[in-house]
């Protein structure tokens, strides 16, 4: 697996890591699906709030210019992990337009991934941070920040065919790593798990062509300000998953 990072111009949505047609992408598949991604506005509630986020901004980054658009997923396209969240965070990833770059989640995430080997930096601040992924791939299970970060069941599912699509192109992938129990309830339905455990960290669930899902707390401050989530427990997920793709 290469260290490929994959980038999109604020300006103009490019998919230069993709278009290297490794995993299967390509222009015709993650490539042509992230441009989708990024042109969409299905959720009239998500495109209003996404949008007048980046315009109000918040006064720390008041002198930034957000992304305010939907976030497609980035990382290595022949991964074997493939991490999904959420959501974006409205300052974090609708800010900066890498998913979990430039806000807390982020900080504890990419950090857990340096430590385990799978990035080549524990921060994550700026689309052009210098961040490369090792076999992973970082994406969301709704692709706009949500108010309160809680997107409706009719957002959820009408973002739910572009997860699908996503980890069908992911050709190379072998394990997903849910953050928190709303990625997954997504993933489970986007990938078919019909036996389902009871969502806890650590907790994995197989799915019928023998790929294997793991839950993890979502690393949001909530979780890490109160100890729930620890750097240990976050670290033990993706060795784990680490063991299961080198069997
Ligand atoms: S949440 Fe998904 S489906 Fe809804 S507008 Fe954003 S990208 Fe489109």
């Amino acid at each position: 697996m290469g260290l490929v990072g994959v980038a999109i111009s604020p300006c103009q949505p490019s998919v230069s890591g993709v278009r290297r047609g490794q995993g299967g992408a390509g222009p015709s598949g993650l490539g042509q699906l992230q441009q989708e991604i990024v042109a969409c506005r299905a959720c009239p509630r998500l495109v209003a709030w996404r949008e007048e986020v980046a315009t109000t901004r918040k006064a720390a980054f008041r002198n930034e210019e957000y992304w305010g658009r939907p976030l497609p997923g980035f990382g290595d396209p022949e991964a074997s992990i493939v991490i999904v969240g959420l959501a974006p965070a409205a300052h974090g990833a609708n800010r900066t337009g890498r998913m979990f770059t430039g806000d807390r989640s982020g900080d504890w995430l990419f950090a857990s991934l340096h430590r385990t080997g799978l990035a080549n930096q524990p921060t994550s601040r700026s689309r052009d941070d210098g961040l490369h992924l090792h076999d992973v791939w970082v994406t969301a299970a709704v692709r706009c920040a949500p108010p309160a970060n809680r997107p409706t069941p009719d957002e959820r599912d009408q973002c739910l065919p572009f997860l699908r699509r996503e980890l069908d192109l992911l050709t190379s992938m072998r394990v997903i790593v849910a953050l928190g129990q709303f990625g997954y309830d997504v993933v489970c339905r986007a990938i078919g798990v019909t036996r389902r455990p009871h969502f806890g960290h650590g907790v994995e669930a197989a799915a019928s062509d023998g790929r294997t899902l793991i839950c993890s707390y979502h690393p949001s401050q909530q979780n890490t300000f109160t100890g729930r989530l620890t750097e240990p427990m976050l670290d033990a997920v993706f060795r784990r998953a680490l063991e299961l793709v080198a069997t």
